[in-house]
């Protein structure tokens, strides 16, 4: 690991003076990603603004402005909380399953939720600084495209980046329409649309989402919804725990449906299932059909044709455990 110098930051506009006044710089939350990549060689910050200190960690209902009746969750709260929290489990259940769905428990107390929607693909290549990589860096190829993909995206990506985004906790927040609240340099917060946070690699794959260097996220919203009875998670992995997902789908249902899939570089929002759905009863044959619509824009690569399938049974298993139509 290379050396940096090490900032502890004691509010929320002192660690985005400090960020911005830095372009070398990172902030340090539960840091489970960012020391990995520092140790593999792939993040090479100077310093390390610490913000796990700041008071960003509370879970609370909305009960005034546009927001009302919807929740906030601060954005330094533990991804265990988080997924435990009462209202949490109550409310927006999938969120819950979500994040319990995602890594081990060791690292789920240490993991911000904040940073838990900043973490980096899992692509070998990226890992790997003797590789290839735009995302690592810019203009160098893309070791992946000619390698083993099997892991990689079937929708949204782009001839520089063929990765997947790795949150399972994003997948229920872009079921639930979050926004995410920011600190920016100008000392104003500003909020965006989750859908609108993440981005596809195009022609930058170095840039996972819409932050500026300097901002900070100090809080998710959570509308009101009325998925908290119909709602399910599920991933499909090599293995049981500890590995990344092959596919997920967040399925939330009101009788009418929303319903996201992660198969891609960020969320991937299935609109066209969702379409199809809306003011049919929850049969397998209109599960069925809607995953077929959704999937029949997937690009497979040459080791992950298998996702495409997957995906579709995916997305009808999901709907049908959120429906309470499953027979097994
Ligand atoms: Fe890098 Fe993206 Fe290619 Fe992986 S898929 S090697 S992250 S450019």
């Amino acid at each position: 690991m290379r050396p940096f110098k090490y900032t502890p930051a004691i509010d929320a506009k002192g660690a985005v003076k400090a960020l911005a006044g830095n372009q070398h710089s990172k902030f340090l939350a539960g840091g489970t990603n960012l020391i990995d990549l520092m140790k593999e060689d792939v993040e090479r910050p100077n310093e390390l603004i610490d913000i796990s200190r700041l008071k960003l960690t509370q879970v609370k209902q909305i009960t005034s402005g546009p927001d009302t009746g919807g929740l906030y969750i601060g954005a330094l709260g533990k991804n265990s909380d988080t997924a435990n929290h009462p209202l949490i489990r109550q409310h927006y259940p999938l969120l819950s399953q979500a994040i319990l769905a995602g890594a081990s428990a060791q690292i789920r107390n240490m993991a911000s939720n904040g940073g838990n929607l900043l973490q980096r693909t899992r692509c070998p290549y990226f890992y790997d600084v003797a590789m290839p990589c735009n995302k690592r860096e810019p203009g160098t190829g893309c070791a992946a495209m000619e390698g083993i993909n099997r892991m990689h995206a079937i929708f949204g990506w782009s001839e520089k980046c063929i990765a997947v985004y790795p949150s399972d906790m994003s997948v229920a927040l872009a079921a639930y329409e979050a926004k995410i609240t920011v600190q920016s340099i100008s000392g104003q917060e500003r909020s965006i649309p989750f859908a609108e946070f993440h981005r596809l690699p195009g022609e930058t794959p170095e840039k996972d989402n819409n932050l500026e260097h300097g901002e900070l996220i100090t809080a998710i919203t959570l509308p009101k919804n009325n998925f908290a009875t119909h709602s399910y998670y599920l991933k499909v992995r090599d293995r049981a725990s500890y590995a990344f997902a092959l596919i997920s789908v967040g399925a939330a249902l009101e009788i009418k449906d929303s319903m996201i899939m992660s198969v891609a570089h960020k969320p991937w929002r299935a609109y066209e299932a969702e379409k199809l759905l809306k003011g049919r009863i929850p049969t397998e044959a209109n599960f069925r059909e809607a995953a077929d619509v959704e999937m029949k824009n997937a690009k497979p690569l040459e080791h992950n044709k298998f996702k495409v399938e997957l995906g579709s049974r995916g997305i009808v298993r999901a709907l049908q455990m959120a429906s309470g139509t499953n027979k097994a």
